[in-house]
């Protein structure tokens, strides 16, 4: 589908709700650039800079990294896409996170994955990740073709170090306490869409259609 305008949008959920997968969907599906806060600091992380260093112990102990941090290192990248249409995933995280994006950006659509947290807790727990793309399998539901190796590059795939149930159960508490408020943000903007359930395969036709009509 080729976008006949700028579309900008925002994929939100608890962790481990499916919005990398959900959103790499979109993206192929509908041809946008795909900016993902979790793997924009696990890049950091990964080449070991002094900010990644700092970032890795707020991610391992299942906190949000500050404000001012993610909004610079999100409002960097956005700026170097330029006019492109593009959808965010896994920011804004806290109300003064869509602030920032909202001073400079006018969002079209939200899309709420909304997942129950039971759900999730079983979920992460089998979860493997391929760190450089961000592609995620599950052992139970979307395994990999050759288990533990990723399909498109063959290389291998971890388990992130942030996906233990302890870890797990702060994450949720974080997204409570601190994320849910974004959703009343966005809702009274008028611009929130909510998508129920327990299977991403299930939720992804609903998705896939509003934004098909969203779009058309
Ligand atoms: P999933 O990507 O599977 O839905 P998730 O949302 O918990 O799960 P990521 O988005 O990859 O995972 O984020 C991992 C961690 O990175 C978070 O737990 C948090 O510590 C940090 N992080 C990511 N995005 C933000 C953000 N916008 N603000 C603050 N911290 C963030
Ligand atoms: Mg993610």
């Amino acid at each position: 589908m080729v976008l006949q305008r700028i579309f900008r949008a925002v994929v939100m959920g608890p962790p481990g709700s499916g919005k990398g997968t959900v959103s790499s969907r979109i993206t192929t599906t509908f041809g946008l650039k795909h900016l993902s806060s979790g793997d924009l600091l696990r890049a950091n992380i990964e080449s070991k800079t002094e900010l990644g260093l700092l970032m890795k112990s707020c991610i391992d102990h299942g906190q949000l990294v500050p404000d001012d941090v993610i909004s610079r290192l999100i409002l960097s990248d956005l700026r170097k896409m330029g006019n492109s249409s593009w959808l965010l995933d896994g920011f804004p995280r806290t109300v003064s996170q869509a602030e920032a994006l909202d001073g400079v950006y006018s969002v079209d659509t939200v899309i709420n994955l909304d997942v129950p947290f039971q759900t999730i807790k079983e979920r992460l727990t089998s979860r493997w990740t391929h760190l450089p793309s961000g592609r995620v399998y599950n052992t139970d539901f979307n395994p990999p073709k050759v288990a533990g190796v990723d399909d498109v590059t063959g290389e291998p795939l971890v388990q992130r170090d942030d996906d233990t149930p302890e870890t797990v159960t702060r994450r949720l508490k974080a997204y409570q306490t601190q994320t849910e408020p974004v959703l009343e943000y966005f809702r009274s903007k008028g611009i929130l869409e909510v998508f129920s359930g327990t299977e991403t395969n299930k939720i992804w036709p609903h998705v896939q259609t509003f934004l098909t009509r969203k779009l058309s």
